[in-house]
């Protein structure tokens, strides 16, 4: 199969010939329709995650139909329709999986981390931590629901009942969660890099109240933020744009440092937290509610072939909504 494989950190990824790979007992294998770029491949190629496989096949947004199915997999046939989020495999024993919180697992692997992922014209995945795809989104659609979509969804419920809702950051995710967080009545107000107005543009398209740079103030105090650039100064920003009692919520997996900043902005029982990995939980809930939105992905079909230049364009910033890889 072709595939596009990260042999070491910090290098370009090598498009490679590998071995179909066989599903093993309790999984598929996956012809890959479609796969999505999100921020922590970045991460991961960079070398900002420590100790991935090596070499790797990233990718952990995968739409894909059922090629085969290993041994004692009961719940999809050939042919079926699937997804494949990050979360790819956890014990089901530690005191994390035994009290729902599986996302949070001592010995979880990733999906494009510790198991090859989607860059590639076939998977495996572990049967049971796979989604069935809502039948209303096409394969290039769907595919940023995965992350960009179970995650971000996941920073949503951590805001509770927040009206006025801060984004930071205003790329896969948010073009996501601003379309939830509109439809349950709340506010958006997006934050983006300074002078970006082409993003600003978009959150306003996609129903956002505000839209701005990330160093403005809001024009009136935020009830939460959720934070999707991965930039530690923008913590205290944040903190200093809620009211007391507000959550800042860290929606990405590596983030630079947060600076020093004046217990002044944390006073007043205001909470700073991060959102770790999903739970399947969440995968279902999520699926279950984008199409009644429905959500709109905005979604950019680059070939597999070219991941390098699609995760340049992640990096610099250049994307509208999601890069999808199609092998
Ligand atoms: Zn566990
Ligand atoms: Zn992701």
């Amino acid at each position: 199969m072709r595939a596009m494989l990260l042999e070491a950190a910090g290098q370009p990824l090598r498009a490679a010939t590998l071995p179909t790979p066989e599903p093993g007992p309790g999984q598929v294998l996956l012809r890959v329709h479609a796969c999505a770029v999100c921020r922590t491949d970045l991460h991961v190629v960079d070398g900002e995650l420590a100790e991935p496989k090596l070499p790797l096949v990233p990718g952990h947004e995968i739409v894909g139909t059922v090629a085969a199915a290993g041994p004692l997999v009961e719940r999809w046939r050939t042919g079926d329709r699937v997804g494949v989020p990050w979360l790819g495999w956890t014990c089901g024993e530690c005191s994390y999986c035994r009290s729902s919180q599986e996302n949070l697992c001592d010995r979880a692997r990733f999906t494009g981390y510790h198991l090859d992922g989607g860059y590639a014209e076939f998977a495996v995945a572990d049967a049971r931590f796979c989604f069935a795809i809502p039948a209303g989104y096409d394969d290039l659609q769907a595919a940023p629901l995965l992350c960009a979509g179970l995650i971000g969804y996941r920073a949503l419920v951590m805001t509770g009942d927040a009206v006025r809702l801060g984004l930071y950051g205003f790329g896969a995710a948010a073009h996501i969660v601003a379309q939830v967080a509109r439809f349950q009545g709340r506010q958006v107000f997006a934050f983006t890099r300074p002078g970006d107005t082409a993003a600003q543009q978009f959150a306003r398209e996609l129903g956002a109240v505000w839209a701005g740079n990330s160093d403005a103030a809001p024009p009136e105090q935020l009830d939460a933020a959720i934070l999707f650039a991965p930039v530690g100064a923008l913590v205290p920003a944040a903190l200093s744009a809620v009211r007391k009692g507000g959550v800042v919520v860290c929606g990405g997996i590596h983030m630079s440092d947060i600076p020093a900043f004046p217990y002044a902005l944390l006073w007043g029982e205001r909470v700073v937290r991060s959102v770790a990995n999903l739970t399947r939980r969440d995968g279902e809930e999520f699926l279950e509610l984008a199409p009644r939105v429905p959500v709109h992905t905005e979604a950019e079909a680059w070939p597999l072939e070219r991941a390098n230049e699609a995760l340049r364009a992640l990096r610099d910033g250049r994307l509208r909504g999601a890069a999808v890889l199609l092998p």
